[in-house]
């Protein structure tokens, strides 16, 4: 049982962190941007809401995805596993609210990572980054230091691999801004707890890994 979050800027690689974490420590990944595009694909009312604010890089409204958020943690999976949270918070408020949810359930953050990479790299890779689009595989890839055997589709399952549409430069500048002003403040905001462990992203995937399996060896 593990209670884990990740903060970093958007493209910072946390959901390639998220990707062995969750294997390797049978712990459920929640990432609320994962859960909106879902929304969106499905065309629930949620996702067409959303689907402006992402569109454009910005924050989709706190109580929108403090709700998805809450109900996707009453799942029974999150109750005995725990959770490790990708892309939430992104607020002070939402990070609040977590923490009015976990009181109230007795629960506490065991560590927040924070992976931290240069703005021009996290560019340099978003306009690179391709994704598989089985969701059941969700491979990401990036033309410029690991792209796939045949252009366009994934070496694990043969699926197509799509970009993101907010993966284009104005978009991720947005993304960016957004970001340093109001998600890093959380980095303060949990560092008064202690659990703050601060990992700078390397050129490898590998080596981040290291580097942040080094920090959870040690809870
Ligand atoms: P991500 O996949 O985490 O990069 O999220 C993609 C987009 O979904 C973001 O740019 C936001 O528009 C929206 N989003 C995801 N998580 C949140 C959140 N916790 N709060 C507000 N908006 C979010």
């Amino acid at each position: 049982m593990m209670r884990l979050i990740i903060l970093g800027a958007p493209g910072s690689g946390k959901g390639s962190q998220c990707k062995w974490i969750t294997k390797d420590y049978d712990v459920p990944h929640i990432s609320t941007g994962d859960i909106l595009r879902k929304n969106i694909a499905d065309g629930t009312e949620l996702g067409m809401k959303a689907k402006e604010y992402m569109d454009k890089g910005e924050l989709v409204p706190d109580e929108l995805v403090i709700d998805i958020l809450k109900a996707r943690l009453d799942e029974e999976d999150c109750q005995e596993k725990g959770f490790l949270l990708d892309g939430f918070p992104r607020t002070v408020a939402q990070a609040e609210a977590l923490d009015s949810y976990l009181q109230e359930r007795d629960m506490e953050i065991d560590k927040v990572i924070n992976l931290d990479v240069p703005d021009e790299e996290i560019m340099s890779r978003a306009i690179n980054r391709r994704t598989c689009e089985n969701p059941n595989c969700k491979e990401i890839y990036n033309l410029r230091d690991n792209p796939p055997r045949v252009e366009g589709i994934c070496d694990k399952c043969g699926s197509k691999l799509f970009q993101r549409p907010d993966d284009n430069e104005e978009t991720v500048t947005n993304r960016l801004n957004v970001y340093h002003k109001q998600t890093e403040p959380l980095i303060e905001y949990y560092s008064k707890t202690g659990k703050v462990s601060t990992v700078v992203g390397q050129e490898l995937l590998e080596d981040t890994i290291a580097l942040v399996k080094g920090v959870l060896e040690n809870l």
